[in-house]
């Protein structure tokens, strides 16, 4: 099917030349090309299903083409002429001889408009080879899109083949690939049919894990790939077609599967299994606390501590052990996870093990520090500080402390400790904001914690809530505990839209709060000189207000200023002595302080749902009625749009990343991008929910009675990759 203008140095290339070059495997320039699209086993190539299709089954009489029509049409050329004229070009004029059968059900038109008979197809770039086929007298089928054109309809750079006299029509549609400029779509095609019709796809799965009535899987492949005439291509398109549900299921399962697995593998590992003590130091620092629990925090540190005490599982080097707690706690922003942290980090040093928090930032280490420092110091607790910016005999003597066992608490950046800390005995770790963490920094992060047989178990901490048949799915070996309450007496934060134009009247706002001794965040897109130059850089807004708000201390904070000066800078506005800070999104994480009750996110467009959901969580944590303004700079983009309605329309953190994910797609969402594997291509999370209880039924069924299955389910989809699902 040579429908595409092939280039010179293709155009005598058949398909054995092709086959075999795909064969040999020698590193051809199309060879590096399909490896670096991920197609290297049989199977691969198997499922690079298409993302659209033609239709190239039907023929349409020239005559009834219409304006905007995509159609094949077979004609004899009349005319064959290189213009010069202006823009040099090939023009071919093509005669109809398909006498108006099998044409589209819209022939014919109305009255007497009958169409001309006659087609122009116009070239502007083109081969030798084009004109050799297109040489008068030749039979052709030509297929695009036909447009009016100053002679009539055209075809600009339609694709085209030369053709006898009835020669048959393809009965299946033509698959179109998802491919790269260095892979002629002509090539891909050809390379995945000759690999689909060689990969082994015989059913592995027994009856009872496939929900009735699914295809079988070389049944949906074959169909998907070259689907009948007569199928709806909408179906196909959207991905509800049956076909697309056994490939979905089977997904699915691969992934539920790994998950279940290192889930299992998990329950055979130890870590020590820590007592708690009545009148301990959980107790006292439950004590101390200057607020009590809500009932939520209660309960998730229940969780959390019925997870360190766990069942007993014998002895290692005669310390007694349990299965590692494996926890995801998740909360709102503001909901309090901090001192469910700590209460964690008190079982451990209690029972004399080290507990390490860390935190995907400087900033946000520091405010877990200082924390975690204001309430532990006062029991006794060394806590060492670890970041990037500590160096030198500060930082080396905080490694000994930690080394030596002397620190019980170390609090730093994930890099700092994941790279340069030696553990004396290393029982909990408690990771912040883990979504932001990459798969591969995470696995590591496993690596380096285990030690003699013993793992610490591990607390991961994120205010960005997965919806539920997220959390099923890609953290199917994660337990969870929800924060789902804020504590008391916190305002509802009122949300308001602006248009940039209104930026006047923000600052009138702003300087409204300050004259009343509120405190005000004016957040700004990241500084960065290579990006759009309209955007409005932190340090011309910090310049326009400290000019338009007099007699009020206006400070400034973005991610390229030395860790020192930020935290002076940030010193100041905990302890009131500024009355509005402007900032990149460098507080968008951890910063806490109560007498905050106006923000100002500047370019809201241009941020991300999750994090203006966290930004606003700045504001509301005091008593004061707090509001959180959006500036927008129109036009909006619809993502863009439907971002700033969900601000307005709910605070609810779930309900946001419910709709961050329907806006992103899932692999956006976990970042999944960092690791360079998409976890799921074909199963949408916000569609397939079914299918996801369905593939983790039958998961839990192979593992317990086909575990060779569940292996060779897995290696067969998921290669290589399935490591990183466990981390
Ligand atoms: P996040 O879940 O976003 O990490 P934090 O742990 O920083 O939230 O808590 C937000 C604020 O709420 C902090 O100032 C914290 O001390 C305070 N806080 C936490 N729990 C309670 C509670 N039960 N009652 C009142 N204030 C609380
Ligand atoms: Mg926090």
């Amino acid at each position: 099917m040579a429908l595409t203008p092939e280039p010179p140095h293709a155009s005598k290339r058949g398909t054995g030349a092709l086959g075999a070059a795909v064969a040999q495997k020698e590193k051809s320039g199309p060879q590096r090309a399909l490896e670096k699209l991920g197609l290297r086993r049989d199977i691969d190539f198997a499922l690079h299903l298409p993302m659209r299709y033609e239709d190239e089954t039907r023929l349409v009489a020239i005559s009834s083409l219409r304006d905007g029509s995509i159609a094949q049409v077979e004609g004899v050329v009349s005319d064959c002429e290189v213009q010069a004229r202006g823009r040099r070009q090939l023009v071919v004029r093509l005669r109809d001889v398909s006498g108006g059968s099998g044409g589209s059900g819209g022939s014919g038109g109305s009255g007497g408009s009958q169409g001309s008979h006659e087609l122009v197809l116009r070239f502007l770039h083109f081969y030798p080879s084009h004109q050799k086929a297109l040489a008068r007298g030749n039979r052709v089928r030509v297929r695009g899109e036909a447009r009016g054109g100053f002679f009539g309809l055209e075809m600009v750079h339609p694709v085209f083949k030369v053709v006898t006299e009835g020669a048959p029509l393809p009965t299946a549609l033509t698959p179109v690939y998802p491919t790269s400029a260095q892979l002629p779509q002509l090539y891909l095609r050809k390379a995945v049919a000759a690999q689909l019709a060689r990969t082994d796809l015989t059913e592995l799965l027994p009856r009872e894990a496939v929900p009735d009535a699914m295809l079988s899987l070389r049944d949906a492949l074959n169909f998907l790939h070259h689907p009948p005439a007569d199928v709806s291509i909408e179906t196909l398109e959207d991905r509800s077609h049956p076909a697309w549900q056994r490939l979905k299921f089977e997904e699915l399962l691969a992934q539920q599967l790994s998950q279940l697995q290192a889930k299992r593998e998990r329950e055979l590992q130890r870590a020590p299994r820590f007592v708690l003590r009545p009148q301990g130091l959980q107790d006292r620092l439950l004590a101390a606390l200057p607020f009590t629990l809500t009932e939520a925090q209660r309960r998730v540190g229940d969780e959390i501590a019925s997870d360190l005490q766990g069942k007993p599982r014998g002895e290692v080097a005669g310390m007694p052990t349990t299965v590692p707690m494996h926890r995801l706690l998740q909360g709102d922003v503001g909901s309090g996870k901090t001192v469910v942290a700590a209460l964690a980090a008190a079982i451990a040093i209690e029972a004399g093990w080290q507990c390490a928090l860390m935190a995907p930032t400087e900033i946000l280490a520091e405010q877990h520090l200082r924390k975690l420092v204001g309430w532990l110091a006062p029991l006794g607790i060394t806590v060492a500080w670890l970041t990037g910016s500590r160096k030198g005999k500060a930082r080396s003597k905080m490694l000994e402390l930690v080394a030596s066992g002397e620190a019980a608490l170390v609090v730093g950046t994930h890099a700092v400790i994941q790279e340069q800390v030696q553990f004396a005995k290393l029982g909990l770790a408690i990771v912040d904001e883990q979504h932001r963490f990459g798969v591969q920094q995470r696995l590591a992060l496993r690596d380096k914690l285990r030690s003699g047989g013993i793992e610490p178990h591990t607390l991961m901490m994120s205010a960005t809530p997965i919806p539920r048949t997220l959390a099923m799915t890609l953290f199917a070996d994660l337990d969870v505990s929800t924060i789902d309450t804020l504590p008391p007496g916190r305002t509802p934060i009122v949300t308001k839209l602006f248009a940039d134009a209104k930026r006047e009247a923000v600052i009138a706002r702003v300087r409204d709060a300050a004259a009343q001794g509120r405190q005000v965040y004016w957040v700004c897109p990241l500084i960065d000189e290579s990006e759009a130059l309209d955007l409005q850089n932190a340090t011309a807004t910090h310049q326009h207000l400290s000019g338009a708000l007099p007699g009020h201390v206006v400070g400034l904070l973005h991610g390229r200023m030395p860790g020192a000066e930020k935290a002076a800078v940030m010193a100041r506005f905990n302890a009131g002595q500024m009355a509005v800070l402007v900032s990149t999104t460098v507080i968008e994480v951890g910063v806490d302080v109560p007498n905050a009750s106006l923000m100002v996110i500047e370019h809201a467009e241009r941020f991300g749902l999750s994090q203006l959901h966290q930004l606003r969580g700045r504001v509301g944590r005091g008593t004061a009625a707090s509001v959180c303004v959006l500036l927008y700079t129109a036009p909006l983009s619809e993502t863009g749009k439907a971002r700033l309605k969900a601000m307005l329309e709910t605070g609810d953190g779930f309900e946001i990343a419910r709709r961050d994910l329907e806006i992103r797609g899932p692999g956006e969402f976990l970042g999944a991008r960092q690791s360079g594997a998409p976890l799921l291509r074909f199963a949408d999370l916000t569609l397939d929910e079914a299918l996801v209880h369905a593939a983790r039924a039958a998961a839990t069924l192979l593992l317990d009675q086909y575990p060779q299955v569940a292996v060779d389910h897995v290696v067969r989809w998921l290669g290589g990759r399935s490591e990183y699902l466990k981390a």
